[in-house]
């Protein structure tokens, strides 16, 4: 028996990254495998990617290696990522031939790794799969975010590699004995260890200006303080390490090293990964794509009560915000995760209100993921007509006296920012992500302003600092009214009159605009694994 093994992406081409990087561990992974198995006398041909420069490059590169071999199996190793909580071990496959396998190796990998077994998936969408021309899975080991399987990895690192090699190979390994350790050293700090012989309660509190043996200690301990710098003195180079350190580990960021900072170095704490980033705006391509779904749509010409047919604008631009919360409630966008939560028995919660409204028309919210997402979305497509008519700019309701920062409203959900309490950390977070001018892409203002006419006035904002930047933003950027009005609608349901009156209207055929939406999404999306 032949094998042909590469590691995911390349060198140039990265993966995934959290506690550990994707294409450095599928490497020393694929390296170890083939050691044990060509160390078994089953001929093993390893391959990883250091030239290309693109992702259809790289796919390209790695496909044709296999290719150009003779061999009996292909195998592609990567590591997977998704926020900071999915773990586990899977396999994916294709083929008949490749679930067989992708079953057993998902099996052996979770118990020599410690992992949870997410077992073999079923991916029509990856080159690697599609395009070798032998049997093939393609191992996404285990989580390289998730601070669990991360720990399990290193510690199992070479039962992990030895279980690959017997599950692909059919062969029993034996004697062929380690030639690395679980896991190396950090490259960065090759002379760290835990230490010994003091205890943590035995450490001093230091701080600028201290010398001697503790600050040695400390500088050695320090990731990325170069060995080079370690004199004793605790100066103002040392001073922006520590602080660098605890603004990086979630300590208080104040360049004294005490009981928690010593803590943390002991027990060689890693640092915080940052929030998933939201996902890139839609394509041109998508979008005039999603438009045209949107256009299409039998909810497009609905007369609704009362406000007559949507504007142009309204649908095809919730359309898009519908598109653009599920690409991030794939991606474990923290937001979106709370929006697409199952229905909870609260008052506050539109879902809950709305619940005998859903069940006639058959949709069900008892669980978390994209069908209760969706459906929020549905309800908020009557809602924002309620409240807005479909219009972005719609300002405060000028006949109450709502003027103030925090309570006058704004946009098409006339949401006011002292909603923003009841979604605490999401809806200031999505302010700040639709903030960034890094991400006005994703705010599609001219898709949502189509055949929409706005007044002068409707453009004031009231008051000053956050409740003002709401209101600018609402109007300026309607994605951002559109995800904090489905936080609200979660979890304060009771802040919109047109809920508790029930003059919202549900409709099944927004549903299906928003599935149709969901299903260009899926069968469109870039090859990630
Ligand atoms: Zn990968």
């Amino acid at each position: 028996m032949r094998i042909v093994i590469s590691s995911g992406h390349g060198l140039h081409v990265r993966g995934a990254s959290g506690y550990i990087d994707e294409v450095d561990e599928a490497r020393r992974v694929v390296d170890r495998v083939a050691e044990v198995l060509n160390g078994a006398g089953v001929t093993t041909i390893v391959f990883h990617d250091n030239t290309s420069t693109s992702q259809s490059e790289n796919l390209d590169t790695i496909v044709n290696f296999h290719n150009r071999q003779t061999r009996d199996l292909d195998v592609s190793v990567h590591f997977n990522s998704n926020g900071s909580d999915a773990h586990g071990t899977e396999v994916l496959w294709t083929s008949d031939a490749g679930h067989t396998l992708a079953v057993d190796v998902s099996d052996v990998i979770s118990i020599a790794g410690h992992f949870a077994n997410r077992g073999a998936k079923e991916r029509n969408d990856l080159a690697f799969l599609n395009n070798t021309e032998e049997t093939a899975i393609l191992i996404e080991t285990c989580f390289v975010g998730n601070k669990g399987d991360v720990d399990n990895y290193k510690v199992h690192f070479n039962e992990i590699c030895n279980a690959i090699a017997e599950s692909i190979s059919g062969e029993t390994i034996t004697g062929i004995p380690p030639t690395q350790p679980d896991w190396p050293d950090r490259p960065d700090r090759p002379s760290w260890r835990p230490p010994e012989n003091i205890p943590v309660s035995e450490r001093p509190e230091l701080s600028e200006g201290d010398e001697g043996p503790h600050v040695v200690d400390l500088q050695t301990m320090l990731p990325g303080f170069g060995a080079s710098n370690i004199d004793g003195d605790f100066g103002p180079y040392t001073d922006e390490e520590v602080r660098n350190y605890q603004q990086s580990r979630g300590l208080d960021v104040d360049g004294i090293v005490g009981q928690q900072t010593w803590t943390a170095l002991y027990e060689n704490k890693p640092p915080i990964l940052p929030p998933p980033p939201p996902p890139h705006a839609l394509s041109m391509r998508d979008q005039e794509a999603i438009i045209a779904i949107a256009n299409a749509s039998a909810i497009s010409n609905y007369h609704w009560d009362d406000r007559g047919v949507a504007p142009t604008g309204y649908t095809q631009g919730m359309a898009l915000a519908f598109a653009q919360t599920y690409k991030k409630w794939k991606a474990g966008h923290p937001a979106a995760i709370k929006m697409a939560k199952a229905r909870k028995d609260s008052d506050k919660d539109a879902l809950n209100i709305y619940r005998d409204e859903f069940n006639i028309l058959g949709m069900e919210n008892e669980e978390d993921g994209v069908d209760t997402l969706r459906h929020l979305y549905a309800l908020m497509l009557g809602h924002g007509m309620r409240e807005s008519s479909g219009r972005h700019c719609e300002g405060r309701d000028m006949s109450a006296d709502n003027v103030q920062s925090d309570t006058a409203e704004a946009g098409l959900f006339q949401t006011s920012y002292n909603a923003h309490a009841s979604s605490d950390p999401e809806f200031d977070d999505l302010m700040e992500e639709y903030a960034d001018p890094r991400n006005e892409a994703t705010c599609y203002y001219n898709a949502f302003a189509e055949d929409v006419e706005c007044h002068d006035g409707e453009w004031d904002c009231y008051g000053s600092g956050a409740g003002y930047e709401f209101q600018k933003l609402c109007k300026d950027c309607p994605p951002i009214a559109v995800e904090t009005a489905a936080l609200t609608l979660r979890n304060l349901a009771n802040h919109y009159g047109p809920i508790i009156r029930r003059e919202t209207e549900l409709k099944a055929d927004a549903d299906n605009l928003f599935l149709a939406v969901q299903k260009y999404i899926d069968e469109h999306e870039p090859e990630v694994a």
